[in-house]
């Protein structure tokens, strides 16, 4: 299949999964997550259609975006931030960041954002699968984490992003999203200052149907896009 019929396969099964949750497929957006794929495959994936990009390694973003020929909307940061690299993300100017799970970090791109006079839309991240290979905050650290967080300048929280748990147990994948959007029902009941919760970032190529179900906003799809990953 070509690149067109890629992405509207995936962009049917977006729409199907949100009718059959009562949802409106306007409210949920893809992001095609392009790491580890050349700037010639984006390039052709923007020419297709797609307007939103994903990565998660700042060196291999910095080194690929100049090199696209294509335009594109938004550039979304989605991987692990090191408060040494806030230096090199921002002048790629994403769109929003996915991965903010601690104060430190979150504190010194506030810093760099009020230094720089920008304002920057991010994420919390939190580990609903209990996995320690995954980065995110435990469940029960977010509530004050959002707090704190929301009390620092020129950082703008938009909601809350998961990586759901890698296994064929739909029931336990399926959990991980109820909990992400349980934690944001809660945090809405009563949002500290300038905090909106409009997205959940959940949902990969493997169960972006389930997390749709659960109520995503912001799905992040690469190998059902671009096909499966080498890495060197
Ligand atoms: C790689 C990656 C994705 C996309 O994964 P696929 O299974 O290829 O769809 C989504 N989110 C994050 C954070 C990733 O690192």
């Amino acid at each position: 299949m070509n690149m067109k019929g890629r992405i509207e396969t995936i962009q049917n099964r977006i729409a199907i999964a949100a009718k059959r949750s009562h949802r409106d497929p306007a409210d949920i957006t893809l992001i095609a997550v392009t790491k580890t794929h050349p700037a010639t495959l984006i390039d052709t994936a923007l020419a297709a259609g797609l307007r939103r990009i994903g990565e998660n390694k700042i060196q291999e973003a910095e080194d690929k975006l100049p090199l696209l020929t294509q335009p594109w909307d938004e550039f979304h940061f989605i991987g692990h931030l090191q408060s040494n690299k806030i230096k090199k993300l921002m002048p790629l100017k994403p769109a929003l960041i996915h991965s903010i799970d601690r104060f430190s970090t979150a504190q010194k791109l506030s810093q760099w954002c009020t230094a720089h006079q920008r304002h920057q839309d991010i994420l919390l991240q939190v580990n609903t699968s209990g996995e320690v290979s995954k980065f995110g905050c435990h469940p029960d650290e977010l509530p004050q984490l959002c707090k704190d967080v929301a009390a620092l300048p020129n950082l703008h929280i938009q909601g809350l992003m998961t990586i759901g748990i890698f296994s064929d147990d739909e029931t336990a994948v399926r959990n991980c999203f109820i909990l992400l959007r349980n934690l944001r029902d809660a945090i809405q009941q009563n949002p500290p200052a300038g905090v909106k919760m409009q997205h959940l970032s959940m949902g990969m190529t493997n169960d972006f149907e389930i997390a749709i179900e659960e109520g995503a906003t912001l799905v992040r799809i690469g190998s059902g896009l671009f096909g499966s990953r080498t890495y060197t």
